[in-house]
């Protein structure tokens, strides 16, 4: 009991130790941010704009992208320019590193957040959509890390990978979803280590998401959830701050993930009483 009690009181003091993060740590940085048309990328532009860093965004819808490039060059970004495409295209993550690279000549930052739709209810066994999404939500993050790791070794960047709870723990009606998020925690994790062995010095942070307040989520899951969602501009001043302290994990919000993978620590196997409004039915979640 020793030993278990030792690690969580350590956990404890680490979760809560004083952090010094900076704003002007990010003034003049050199950042790609992917998914930033809208919802949760579309605020982390923005705070990285008052922040005076200079940004390459990236999403499909081209008008949307305007206005956000628009909107982050009257916050003060150091420059802002966009390159639309989709993450479906296996040549895209590639051609958007590339406009990085011959903009900026180097890269000090990686915020990989964009994602494929993909419904909430039953798996309905369409394995030509699972394969999709693993292009969208997974491939493309990998193909992006791949072109991008050179101009981050030279700096001495950051990768920060946005996943979900969805990533950590299985829960119904989000299959696809969910397993796009466990392969991001297992490549990034893994390829945290080797960066560990290998001393390159390229920080991984992966972001441990709840619920939060985007658009798309609330028409996605609002008549399931009952809980309010936590605000999409805090989550991104959140994942901004863990990626440039270079921190290995953000919960967010912490108290309600921090307690759901805390109990999955702690008592792997627990059962969870969950109710599902969309289904009228109340089911039991395996830790
Ligand atoms: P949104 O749906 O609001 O935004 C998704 C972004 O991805 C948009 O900019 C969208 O722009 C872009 N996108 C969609 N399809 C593609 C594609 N094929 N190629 C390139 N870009 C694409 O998502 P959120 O802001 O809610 O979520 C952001 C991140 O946070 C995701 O990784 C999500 O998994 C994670 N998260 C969110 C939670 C929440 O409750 N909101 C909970 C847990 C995790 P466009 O349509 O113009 O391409």
């Amino acid at each position: 009991i020793f030993i278990p009690l030792l690690g969580l009181a350590l956990a404890l003091y680490f979760y809560s130790a004083p952090e010094n993060f900076n704003e002007e740590m990010l003034r003049g940085k050199r950042v790609i941010v992917t998914g930033a048309s809208s919802g949760i990328g579309e605020q982390v532009a923005y705070h990285l704009a008052r922040m005076e860093a200079h940004l390459l965004l990236t999403a499909r819808t081209e008008a949307k992208l305007q206005k956000v490039v628009e909107r982050c060059l009257e916050l003060g970004a150091a420059s802002a320019r966009y390159v639309s495409g989709s993450m479906e295209d296996t040549t895209f993550p590639a051609v958007v590193v590339r406009e990085a690279e011959n903009t900026w000549g180097g890269l000090d930052m990686l915020i990989l957040n964009h994602i494929g739709y993909s419904y909430f209810n039953y798996f309905n066994g369409d394995v030509g959509q699972v394969r999709k999404l693993l292009e969208t939500n997974f491939l493309s993050y990998v193909a992006m890390t791949v072109s991008a790791l050179p101009m981050l070794k030279e700096s001495e960047g950051s990768i920060v990978v946005v996943s979900s709870v969805a990533g950590k723990i299985g829960s119904p009606f989000a299959a696809s979803y969910s397993a796009t998020k466990f392969a991001l925690e297992g490549f990034f994790s893994s390829l945290r280590h080797e960066f560990i062995i290998d001393k390159v010095n390229v920080s991984i942070t992966l972001c441990i998401l709840g619920y939060i307040n985007t658009e798309n989520a609330v028409r996605a899951i609002s008549h399931v959830i009952r809980s309010t969602p936590a605000p999409k501009e805090e989550c991104a001043l959140e994942i901004i701050r863990s990626g440039a302290l270079r921190q290995r994990e953000l919960h967010y919000p912490p108290g309600a993930v921090g307690s759901l993978l805390l109990l999955r620590n702690i008592a792997p196997g627990s059962r969870i009483c969950c109710q599902c409004l969309a289904h009228q039915q109340v089911f039991l979640l395996d830790l």
